[in-house]
């Protein structure tokens, strides 16, 4: 399976990928992981990324289309891959299909899930991740059980930097303006499929599902 999980910063898309990997047995491929982990271990793609990141703004398309054309190489996507966070402009969904056609693939389903501001504004501000394997909890929502200490693994939970209310409303800027055209780029290959965001992860999980396995 090869799918693109598309939608504006705290839709859902990384609770969303880390569930449908396990049932799909398809690796989970994060831009924003990838970044946040370079800039932990201070590499000089973290050291450039960084800069963007704190802003809200995205990283230049030339940097993640490098590091999305060596990880779809990689041995574990032969069975698929479900990608989190990327394209997030027309030109590196350009790319991605340049490097899907050389290796003589395509994307199957491009999953747009669909929530207002409002609520993904209050869902951004209560984010909580584990520092140690990158669960996400929500304070209000989701909680753990013990405060700021994640259920799976006992890591300590933390807000991201760019989860403060100013830098998300310009995160939901850049997505409107740069990431909300790939909706039209994909409903023209008839490959979009809207879900609506709204309701229990379960129910979520359940519709992106039903789209999946019809
Ligand atoms: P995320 O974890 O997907 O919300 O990404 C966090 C931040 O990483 C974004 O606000 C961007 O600064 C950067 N980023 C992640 N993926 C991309 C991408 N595909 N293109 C450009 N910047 C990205």
């Amino acid at each position: 399976m090869r799918a693109i999980l598309l939608g504006p910063p705290g839709c859902g898309k990384g609770t969303q990928a880390k569930i449908l990997i396990d049932t799909y047995r398809v690796p989970q491929i994060a831009t924003g992981d990838i970044l946040r982990e370079a800039i932990a271990q201070e590499t000089p793609l973290g050291v450039e990324a960084q800069s963007y990141m704190d802003k809200g703004l995205l990283v230049p398309d030339q940097l993640v289309i490098k590091i999305i054309e060596g990880r779809l190489k990689q041995a574990d996507c032969e069975s698929g891959f479900i990608l989190d966070g990327f394209p997030r402009t027309i030109a590196q969904a350009e790319a991605l299909d340049t490097t899907l056609a050389g290796m003589g693939l395509k994307i199957e389903y491009v999953l747009s899930i669909e929530v207002d501001d409002a609520e993904l504004i209050k869902r951004l501000t209560g984010r909580r991740i584990c520092r140690a394997c990158g669960e996400s909890y929500h304070m209000a929502f989701n909680p753990p059980h013990k405060k700021d200490i994640c259920d799976s693994c006992q890591g300590e939970l933390y807000q991201r930097d760019d989860d403060k209310e100013t830098t998300i409303r310009s995160r939901l800027k850049v997505y409107e303006e740069q990431t909300a055209p790939l909706i039209a780029f994909y409903t023209g290959k008839k490959i979009l499929y809207p879900i609506k965001g709204v309701g229990s992860i379960e129910e979520i999980t359940t519709r992106l599902k039903g789209v999946i396995n019809a």
